[in-house]
């Protein structure tokens, strides 16, 4: 068998000892004789998985106990909408920070439920920096802000979180969730799809403040209401069960290594030895503003444009895998989230210096 080193920004590797011992525990989970992909999320083991999946992660991310976790479906893309309809219930208004893809995205969709102000935008920059968020431009009144901490395509990422006073922050951390420690209690809703640093696609973790539960706007369907889903512990439906399991999984691989802090450490030593290669080259050129650069996706370009398609190309060959950018903005992006070992960042380095001495 052979493993490769995935860059992919998502889906994206899983931790190596997670796959082996859902490998182990696949056709016979724990003495039950079932695999979890077969069994009622009703019964007593699945529950005790999620419960367990639920405990670490407020371990992890030191979740304060008036906050919700839920495990969802339908991906970041459906927070978009659902945030809205659950938060719109105040003024109707919402302040939204403009800082790449996603957050047009969230942007675009939260205007069909309420009035929404974009107060900062990097779009004039092509998305290469964080945009400054003018005191002025921030509505007291608005029922929350919205911000993409990571964002994904671009390789950009917030340092400092917005200071809003009353207005619950809200944000989407798709991208970084579980990369370093965070202080959920200065946030009213956090969420984020799975499939880039805590489980395969599919499951979506929203972790909210509870006073925020059960304003949501009349139109909103029963299942994009979280009153919903906190009501019945994420049970109102099928949630996605092995999608839970894995995430547990994943959850408690990180505990086990240390949690976060030792998390953030391994992750700023991956960016800095990749940003130092494209630092020191003269092929190489990242893409966002040094002080604004993300630690989980990692833009850049080749000066020798033409050369793009055969690096992709070589470095597969030496299994360093999914390295173009994203279709709308091209050039390079090797995106090296918690799963991605230090040892598949130096390979990737060796594989970028030995290229830029062979092609440069
Ligand atoms: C990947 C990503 C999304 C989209 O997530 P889906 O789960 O595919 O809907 C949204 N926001 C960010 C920051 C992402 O990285």
């Amino acid at each position: 068998m052979r493993r490769v080193y995935n860059f992919s920004a998502g889906p994206s590797m899983l931790p190596e000892g997670v796959l082996k011992r859902a490998q182990e525990e696949l056709r016979d989970y724990r003495g039950t004789g079932i695999s979890v992909m077969e069994m009622s999320h009703r019964s007593p083991e699945f529950i005790a998985t999620a419960e367990r999946a639920e405990a670490a992660l407020r371990e992890l991310l030191a979740i304060p106990d008036n906050y919700h976790v839920l495990f969802l479906q339908g991906g970041a893309s459906s927070q978009f909408a659902m945030a809205a309809m659950n938060l719109l219930g105040g003024s109707g208004k919402a302040d939204y920070v403009k800082s790449g893809h996603f957050a047009a995205r969230a942007i675009e969709e939260a205007e069909k439920y309420g009035r929404i102000s974009v107060v900062a935008s990097s779009e004039g920059q092509n998305f290469s920096e964080i945009p400054e968020i003018p005191k002025a431009n921030m509505d007291p009144d608005a029922d929350y802000l919205h911000f993409t901490m990571n964002n994904t395509i671009y390789g950009t990422r917030f340092t400092r979180i917005p200071q809003t006073g009353f207005v619950p922050l809200v944000s989407d951390v798709s991208s970084c969730i579980l990369s370093e420690p965070m202080d959920v209690g200065r946030f009213g809703l956090l969420y984020a799809g799975a499939q880039k640093n805590v489980a395969p696609a599919g499951l979506t973790l929203v972790v909210i403040r509870e006073d925020l539960v059960g304003g949501a706007l009349p139109i909103t369907p029963t299942m994009f209401d979280y009153a919903t889903h906190v009501g019945k512990k994420s049970m109102y439906n099928t949630p996605p069960c092995y999608n839970i399991y894995i995430a547990g999984l994943v959850f408690e691989w990180i505990l086990e290594m240390g949690g976060l802090e030792e998390m953030a450490e391994r992750n700023r030593k991956k960016a800095e030895m990749l940003y130092g290669c494209i630092d020191a080259s003269r092929l190489y050129r990242g893409t966002a503003k040094a002080a604004d650069r993300s630690i989980m996706n990692v833009t850049f370009v080749l000066r020798r444009e033409e050369l793009t398609g055969e690096f992709v190309e070589r470095a597969a060959m030496e299994g360093l895998l999914t390295l173009k950018g994203h279709r709308s903005v091209g050039g390079l992006r090797a995106s090296i989230y918690n799963a991605v070992p230090l040892e598949g960042v130096k390979a990737l380095v060796d594989f970028m210096e030995k290229f830029e001495k062979e092609r440069g």
